[in-house]
């Protein structure tokens, strides 16, 4: 008999929404892992391991993912699954469920490059499964060695790598290449100009410094947006408001450090009115742990006449989902769709990027 189900997919698609659900990596990795482990197998011996139960001597699954797999060959939705998309209801409202259904792509994503956990592959194939049209792999520049920031000579084979990358992918899909170039002390951003230059895509964001007195990260800030190079200001407060979701690793996490922290300070009116000037995206981000900018800044933003970028800053495929919670933040700003550059195809993003003052 034909099988009906494809074990290995739905080890993959719990994980996706494990890690949806922001659960604790180590589940995460379980299905993952055990994914990985069985997608070397031939189908027979993956069906004569399940039949006689020796799944469990192969390294990476356990008990429960060899009872999913065993469930999947035999046709039936596998009971862990069947009970997390019992459970993954969202509670959007309208004008949030239509914004995140104008969003066709994601610009702020990391990589295993960088401090993301997982290949560009796998967040690309996780991208196209939610439906966009593109995703813009941004990760971290060199300064930022905490997160394994990228120097000039591994961002340049990343590109030669992205281009093969998107050879193999679905048509009318594309990662768009990118970079979250930190925004240095005096405001210049940590990547070669020939570079950024380059890329498709260019989010700025301050990972350094946070705690600085206000005319100078006023100034910091002022300089970064008006670079041509910049195109998106990332996390623009810098506040976490909540821990980290477990196995997250980055730029001010470092494991005994407190888990909130504060806005930094600076003049928001000065820097969305350069904003709107230089026709620089400002980021509504969508981690839960960051939610930033806060929604009175989001509003101050809107009034000056900001375009908007709805991102993830997904450092795992699940994440790639998160969007929804930003445009949440953003529907009860009244952040109308036409303002937000990720509703734009991958051909008008790019074609921002490039002509822009
Ligand atoms: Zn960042
Ligand atoms: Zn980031």
């Amino acid at each position: 008999m034909a099988r009906a189900r494809d074990p290995i997919a739905d080890l993959r698609r719990i994980a996706f929404l494990l890690e949806r659900a922001n659960e604790a990596t180590y589940r995460v990795r379980a299905f993952r892992s055990a994914a990985k482990a069985l997608a070397g197998l031939s189908s027979a011996e993956l069906t004569e391991r399940a039949g006689n139960g020796t799944l469990t001597e192969l390294a990476g699954v356990g008990d429960v993912t060899a009872r999913c797999v065993a469930e999947s060959l035999a046709g039936e939705e596998p009971v862990y699954l069947r009970r997390l998309v019992a459970t993954e209801g969202s509670d959007l409202d309208a004008e949030a469920t239509a914004l995140r259904a104008a969003l066709r792509g994601d610009c702020h994503t990391h990589s295993d490059w960088s401090d993301g956990g997982s290949p560009i592959e796998e967040m690309a194939l996780a991208a196209v499964e939610l439906g966009h049209e593109y995703v813009v792999l941004t990760d971290h520049s060199p300064r930022l060695t905490v997160a394994r920031g990228l120097t000039a000579a591994r961002l340049r084979q990343q590109l030669d790598h992205v281009a093969q990358v998107n050879a193999a992918l679905p048509e009318g899909f594309r990662i768009l290449t990118g970079i979250e170039v930190d925004i240095l002390a005096d405001g210049s951003l940590d990547q070669d100009d020939e570079l950024l230059a380059r890329l498709d895509v260019v989010v700025g964001s301050v990972h350094s410094g946070l705690k600085d007195e206000r005319s100078k990260m006023t100034r910091r800030m002022l300089k970064a947006v008006a670079n041509p190079h910049l195109d998106i200001l990332g996390h623009v407060t810098g506040r976490m408001v909540s821990s980290r979701p477990a196995g997250v690793t980055g730029p001010g996490d470092r494991g005994h450090r407190a888990r909130t922290r504060a806005e930094s300070d600076f003049d928001a009116d000065a820097v969305f009115a350069a904003c709107a000037e230089h026709d620089t995206a400002v980021e509504i981000n969508s981690r839960p742990e960051r939610q930033d900018p806060p929604k009175r800044l989001i509003r101050r933003a809107l009034e000056a006449g900001c375009r908007f970028a709805i991102n993830t800053d997904a450092h795992a495929p699940g994440q790639l989902d998160w969007q929804r919670f930003g445009c949440e933040r953003a529907a009860l700003c009244g952040v109308p769709a036409d303002r937000v550059i990720n509703t734009w195809s991958a051909e008008q993003l790019v074609a921002w990027t490039h002509d822009r003052p």
